[in-house]
């Protein structure tokens, strides 16, 4: 196996971080590169082989308070006082700079996420992407006019309702989109003038340290970011402090019940714990059905909040879409994901390694049949697993009642897509659902019925870029991100009555 060491070139990157005997990096605070009072810092960690690869600050709670102060007292005016069009400029800038240093960002997300080439590109071009789209969250950005005609109380007066920025967000992301979540994040909090204190996730901080330094390169105003790098178990101070008044997170269900439990009242936005389920109607088109399938439970090695977890199909094509899966799951090939030909790397840690064994076995001993994968190859490398169950044993299986982040998938027979409905809505997480078939009525009356935030039709779920809103129900989450519409949760509205009583405007019968 390659060694993994990190190697940045970009010159932009090297006033950010120095080689001592591990790359050490500053964080970004309000416009200033600090190294932290504590002289440790806080470990990143490889998950192709676990090697040290480079330190961040450890913050103290008191230098990440007083940076809230200035992100409040003096960032959340400076944006909110930039003229919008050149807050778009910024974000066309920090694209530009993406692309130039696209090759630092790559290596950094193959190294530290663990991604296969072509998926930490494929998070660059989201990122670039969601930067340009900016321009279409701007379109969102209006308000009411309301005449006060229709009740005797409010005539001869008006009103507009503005939308305001809210002020200071604090956004908390997950390790498995660290580039294109915290762009996300930070494009629809600032492009309506809000200031954002951005947590990174332990495991995966680089790429937002990164990005800082290049929204600090492309002239966002100083004061309005800061990347505060902090475990989540000393988070409470910080979620206690009213002066965030949104809480942006994207994490499991678990992190962010604790996380409106410490915050108390306030605007959230939680993207949390999903894992989808799929059914499979009689006429569903092969090969695509099985093949779309895979991907979604394979997709970066099933660290994913839209990956696929379990799969209904009626009796009629069972016996066949089981055969295909298994067919499609044999190709995947686990490994280094830096070598040519893999399709499925490490997951992040050896903790959810596992989980997602004890998960599988408990599987097996209430009756599941292991169809293909199973297997732990490393301390972080697994084959993707493919189990059968009985529908009657399905709501005692720790992997119905818990999503567990790597590729695993339940795979039920059912009498018809009616049973299968019952059981997708008997869970507690309603992120996404597919449907695959042809039968337009059939598919419209699932639409109607599925207790989730998204459904695709013949397509693994995927949230992409946010072109189209995704977001929870139930227990996996409050809110929608996707382009425009998110600005909803970042802003209040403002309602202004103007009164002209008495001055003759209008003249009524
Ligand atoms: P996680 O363990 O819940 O952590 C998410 C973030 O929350 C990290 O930055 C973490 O920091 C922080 N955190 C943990 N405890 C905290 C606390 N007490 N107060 C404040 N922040 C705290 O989730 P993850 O393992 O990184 O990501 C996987 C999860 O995210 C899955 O459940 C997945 O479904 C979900 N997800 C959802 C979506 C969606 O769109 N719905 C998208 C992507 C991921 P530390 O790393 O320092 O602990």
């Amino acid at each position: 196996m390659k060694k993994t060491e990190l190697n940045l070139t970009s010159t932009e990157f090297q006033p950010i971080f120095e080689k001592r005997e591990v790359t050490t990096f500053k964080t970004y605070l309000a416009g200033k590169w600090v190294s932290g009072s504590d002289p440790e810092g806080l470990k990143v960690v490889s998950p192709i082989d676990l090697s040290v690869i480079a330190k961040v600050p450890k913050l103290s709670l008191q230098e990440v308070k007083d940076t809230i102060g200035v992100n409040f007292e003096k960032g959340r005016w400076d944006i909110r006082n930039m003229p919008g069009e050149k807050r778009l400029k910024v974000y066309h800038r920090v694209a530009d700079l993406l692309e130039k240093t696209r090759e630092d960002f790559v290596e950094v997300l193959m190294l530290n996420n663990g991604k296969i080439r072509a998926a930490a590109n494929g998070e660059v071009d989201a990122a670039i992407e969601r930067l340009i789209r900016a321009d279409l969250d701007a379109k969102k950005i209006y308000g009411d006019f309301v005449p006060g005609d229709w009740s005797s109380e409010s005539l001869e007066t008006e009103a507009i309702v503005t939308r305001e920025p809210l002020g200071l967000v604090l956004a908390i992301v997950p390790f498995n989109y660290p580039l294109f979540d915290t762009v996300n994040k930070i494009v629809y909090s600032t492009v309506i003038g809000n200031a954002v204190m951005v947590k990174p996730p332990s495991s995966t901080p680089l790429p937002l340290i990164m990005l800082a330094r290049l929204f600090e390169i492309a002239g966002l105003p100083p004061a309005s970011l800061s990347i505060i790098t902090l475990p989540g178990s000393e988070m409470d101070e910080i979620v206690k402090d009213k002066r965030f008044q949104v809480i942006s997170l994207t994490g499991s269900t678990e992190t962010g019940e604790h996380v409106i439990k410490v915050g108390g009242i306030r605007q959230y936005l939680m993207e949390l714990g999903g894992g989808d389920p799929v059914i499979v109607l009689k006429d569903a088109t092969f090969p695509l059905t099985p093949q779309r399938i895979v991907t979604g439970i394979t997709s970066y090695t099933g660290q994913r909040c839209d990956s696929v977890k379990l799969i209904f199909a009626e009796e009629e094509i069972y016996d066949k879409l089981k055969n295909d899966i298994i067919e499609e799951m044999r190709k995947v090939k686990v490994g280094d994901p830096r070598e040519e030909g893999i399709s499925a790397g490490p997951i992040i840690d050896q903790k959810t390694a596992e989980e997602w064994e004890n998960a599988i076995q408990d599987a097996i001993n209430k009756g599941g049949r292991l169809l293909v994968g199973g297997k732990r190859v490393g301390p972080t490398y697994i084959e993707p697993a493919l189990i059968e169950v009985d529908k009657e044993k399905l709501k005692d299986l720790y992997l119905f009642n818990k999503e567990v982040f790597a590729s695993v998938a339940l795979l039920l027979k059912v009498k018809d897509a009616n049973e299968a409905l019952q059981l997708a809505n008997s869970r507690r997480y309603g992120l996404d659902a597919s449907i695959f078939g042809n039968d337009i009525n059939r598919i419209r009356e699932l639409i109607r019925k599925l207790e989730v935030g998204a459904v695709y039709v013949n397509d693994a779920p995927k949230h992409g870029i946010g072109y189209f809103p995704f977001g929870g129900r139930k227990d996996s989450g409050v809110g929608r991100e996707g382009i425009g519409y998110t600005i909803e949760y970042v802003t209040a509205m403002k309602t202004i009555v103007y009164n002209y009583k008495g001055r003759n405007v209008w003249k009524y019968m």
